[in-house]
C-alpha cells in the first residue's frame, strides 16, 4: 500500500489523562511525526486504565484504520494492562522476550538498582512482536500485526512518559514505519519574524492554495511564523529539484522577514551565527528577568558565544552593578532608549563581549514611571553602533505579562541576530 493511503489512530491509555491531570504531549508529538513520514490520522482517542474500555476504543480503531498506535499503560504495575489487553484483542500470546530481559536487567545494573519481580513482566512480548528497546527507562516497546478478524491491522505500543516515548517513536517507530515506502518527505522549515501570519499568508495565498507538491503550511508562536515546505519525493527523485523552485519564491515575496531555514528557533539562529563568527554577546536584562540569557543557554554550544549577564531589575541594581548613571536613570526614567543602551553599553564592556544586549520595559500589570504596559526598550551596542528600539506590545490576554516578556526577549535576539549577520571579528 503506498504511504499516503496508509491510515494511522492514535489510542492514549491513562486515567491521568482522562482527568486532565497529564497534558497529552504524546498524541502530539505522534500526528506530527506521522504527519512527516505522510500516514493520514483522523483520529484520537484517549481512555483510562480500563481493561474493558480500552478493549472496545482499541477494537474501534482497528476498525477504521491500519495502524493503531497506542501510549501507556506497558510498566510494571498492576493498573498496566495495555500489553495483555492489546495481546489478547490482536490474538497474540505473550511469551517472554529474551533480549528485553538481558536488557531490563542491563538497565537495572546501569542505574545500581535491583529489579523487582515485576520488572519481568516488562520483558513479555506478544509473540512475533517487532521490539522496540528504550534507552531512556526499562518498558520496551513494540509493534504488532493482527489476526484472525485483526489479519493485515498492526499495533504500535509505545511507553507513557515522553521522555522515553518521543526518542522511541523518533529513533526506532517512524523509521520502522517508514520502510518499505515507495516515497519519502523531505521537508524545509523557514522562519520568519516580524510579520504576522495573516500577512505572510496573504502575500502567499496563491502558493499556498496550489502547491500539491511540495505542500506548503504555516505554524505560528507569538511574533514569529515557521512555513512547513514538504515534498513527496519518490525512489530515484530528488529532494531538491522539487524543494528549491517553491523556497525561491517564498523568498522573493516574504525574504525580508526570512532570518532561517531548518535553523529551529531565533536562539539556535544566533548562537550558530555566533559560533561561525567567533563573535560574543552579553546580556543586561530588567522585565525579562533573564529570559534572553535563558534562551541563549538553552542551546547547545552557547558557552563559546556567552559567558556573561545579569538581571539588573531595580533602578540600584542597574546602577550598581552595571554602572548606569544615576544622571540617566534620573532624567530618562528605567524604561528609556538611553537606559537601555546604557544597560547595552555597560554589558558588553564590562563583559568584553563583541556585542551587549539589553531589556528594559514595562511587562504590567500596572503602568510604572508613567509608562503604559507593554512599553519596552531593547538596547544593542557593539563597536560599530549603539542603539535601541521601542517596542509597544499590546495584549489583552490573562498571561500578557508572560507574553511581553517573550515578545520582548524574541525582538531582543533579532536585533542581536541582524546585527552578528553584519559583523566581522
Ligand atoms: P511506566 O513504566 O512509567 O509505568 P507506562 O508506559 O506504564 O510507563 P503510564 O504508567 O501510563 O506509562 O504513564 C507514566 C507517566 O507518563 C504518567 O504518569 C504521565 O506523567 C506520563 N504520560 C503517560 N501518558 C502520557 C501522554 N499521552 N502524554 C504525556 N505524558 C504521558
Ligand atoms: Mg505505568
Amino acid at each position: 500500500m503506498k504511504q499516503n493511503q496508509i491510515t494511522a489512530e492514535i489510542l492514549c491509555v491513562g486515567t491521568e489523562l482522562l482527568m486532565g491531570n497529564t497534558v497529552n504531549t504524546n498524541a502530539a508529538a505522534i500526528a506530527r511525526g506521522l504527519a512527516e513520514i505522510g500516514l493520514n490520522l483522523y483520529h484520537q482517542t484517549v481512555v483510562g486504565d480500563n481493561p474493558e474500555r480500552l478493549r472496545e476504543a482499541l477494537e474501534l480503531a482497528l476498525s477504521r484504520a491500519d495502524v493503531v498506535i497506542t501510549t501507556g499503560g506497558l510498566g510494571p504495575t498492576y493498573d498496566d494492562l495495555t500489553k495483555e489487553t492489546i495481546a489478547q484483542v490482536l490474538g497474540r500470546r505473550l511469551v517472554p522476550h529474551e533480549e528485553s530481559q538481558r536488557w531490563v536487567a542491563e538497565y537495572f545494573r546501569r542505574i545500581g538498582r535491583t529489579p523487582c519481580p515485576n520488572n519481568q513482566k516488562q520483558a513479555m512480548m506478544p509473540e512475533e512482536a517487532v521490539v522496540f528497546q528504550n534507552h531512556n527507562g526499562t518498558a520496551p516497546g513494540c509493534a504488532v500485526a493482527g489476526t484472525g478478524r485483526w489479519a493485515g491491522k498492526q499495533v504500535v505500543m509505545l511507553p507513557g512518559p515522553p521522555r522515553e516515548c518521543e526518542p522511541m517513536l523518533r529513533e526506532q517507530v517512524l523509521p520502522y514505519l517508514q520502510a518499505g515506502s515507495d516515497t519519502r518527505l523531505v521537508s524545509r522549515c523557514l522562519y520568519f519574524y516580524g510579520i504576522g501570519e495573516s500577512d505572510l499568508a496573504h502575500r502567499l495565498d496563491r502558493l499556498m492554495r496550489e502547491s500539491t507538491n511540495p505542500t506548503v503550511a504555516p505554524y505560528c508562536k507569538p511574533g514569529e511564523v515557521m512555513l512547513r515546505v514538504t515534498a513527496r519525493v519518490a525512489e530515484g527523485q530528488s529532494a531538491g529539484a522539487l524543494l528549491d523552485p517553491v523556497v525561491e519564491e517564498i523568498r522573493r515575496e516574504a525574504g525580508e522577514w526570512l532570518y532561517g531555514i531548518n535553523v529551529g528557533n531565533l536562539q539556535t539562529a544566533l548562537v550558530h551565527l555566533l559560533l561561525a563568527k567567533e563573535l560574543t554577546i552579553a546580556t543586561a536584562e530588567s522585565c525579562t528577568g533573564g529570559l534572553v540569557a535563558q534562551r541563549i543557554t538553552s542551546v547547545p554550544g552557547a558557552s563559546s558565544v556567552f559567558e556573561w549577564g545579569v538581571v539588573t531589575y531595580s533602578c540600584e541594581t542597574k546602577r550598581k552593578l552595571l554602572g548606569v548613571s544615576q544622571k540617566t536613570l534620573d532624567t530618562y526614567g528605567a524604561v528609556s532608549p538611553q537606559t537601555a543602551m546604557a544597560m547595552a553599553r555597560r554589558a558588553r564592556v564590562k563583559s568584553g563581549a563583541d556585542i551587549g544586549i539589553s531589556v528594559t520595559g514595562n511587562a504590567g500589570p500596572e503602568p510604572s514611571e508613567g509608562k503604559p504596559v507593554g512599553l519596552v526598550y531593547v538596547g544593542l551596542d557593539c563597536d560599530r553602533c549603539t542603539t535601541a528600539q521601542e517596542l509597544h506590545i499590546q495584549t489583552m490576554a490573562h498571561d500578557g505579562r508572560e507574553y511581553i516578556r517573550e515578545m520582548a526577549a524574541s525582538r531582543a535576539l533579532h536585533l542581536a541576530l541582524e546585527t552578528a549577520r553584519q559583523m566581522v571579528k
